[in-house]
């Protein structure tokens, strides 16, 4: 849909995840920042009695993934966090870290969620997102359907963006200065983290 208006991501994170099970409870959910997952992180993300642990890096670097998944892998078996067992699943995929689409409406056609880069550009998270935006979407069809009027389907840009654009298009301009200056070198590299990645006080902000 977005092709056909003409609004499409440009920009992605490719990640690939296990699910395995936990063979102790883990609460936390945990990100593992290293110069190694250039333009991304590994997370380990419990639910329940299973866990999420992948890696994501730039679009450049996907022939990397695998290796470095199982890598990750064996390092949380060591850790004793899970078995060392295959995983119950593996998932994967392209996340857009190019920030929200300047036009997610026309006509009678409104993208959500991923098709219109509502994902966070530096953690890649956007579930809550598409949920977010999806709720406004049907909203203002329905309205749009009761009234009819398609001309009100022109205000649910204005309508996301007004809950989620701010903190969307920081995030976007984080990843810019995140990857011009991604470093190997551990200072500069810890410093990027810092001046980047939500979680550090002044990202809060
Ligand atoms: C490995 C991985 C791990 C992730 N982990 C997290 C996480 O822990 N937390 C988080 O917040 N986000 C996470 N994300 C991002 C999150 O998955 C997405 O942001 C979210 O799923 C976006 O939801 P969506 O509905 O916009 O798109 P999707 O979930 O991609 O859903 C789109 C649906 O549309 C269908 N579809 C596509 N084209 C057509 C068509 N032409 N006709 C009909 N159907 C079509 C697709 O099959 C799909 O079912 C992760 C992403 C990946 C790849």
């Amino acid at each position: 849909m977005g092709q056909w208006m003409n609004s499409t991501n440009l920009k992605f994170m490719v990640a690939l995840q296990w699910r395995m099970l936990l063979s102790r409870p883990h609460d936390s959910t945990d990100v593992y920042l290293e110069p190694q997952y250039r333009g991304g992180y590994a997370w380990l993300f419990p639910r329940g009695k299973e866990v999420n642990i992948g890696v994501g890096v730039q679009q450049g670097c996907h022939s990397q993934l695998p290796g470095l998944v199982k890598d990750f892998v064996q390092s949380m078996i060591s850790r004793g966090l899970v078995p060392d067992m295959p995983p119950r699943a593996v998932t994967g995929g392209l996340i857009p870290v190019g920030g929200p689409l300047p036009v997610t409406g026309k006509g009678n056609m409104m993208l959500c969620g991923d098709a219109a880069g509502l994902t966070h550009a530096i953690t890649g998270g956007g579930i809550m997102n598409a949920m977010v935006s999806g709720l406004i979407a049907g909203r203002t069809a329905a309205r749009a359907i009761k009234e009819d009027d398609l001309t009100i389907l022109q205000q649910y840009h204005r309508q996301w963006s007004d809950l989620l654009g701010n903190f969307l298009k920081r995030a976007a301009r984080q990843r810019q200065i995140m990857d011009q200056k991604w470093s190997e070198q551990p200072a500069e590299f810890n410093k990027l983290m810092r001046q980047t990645w939500i979680g550090f006080d002044h990202n809060h902000r």
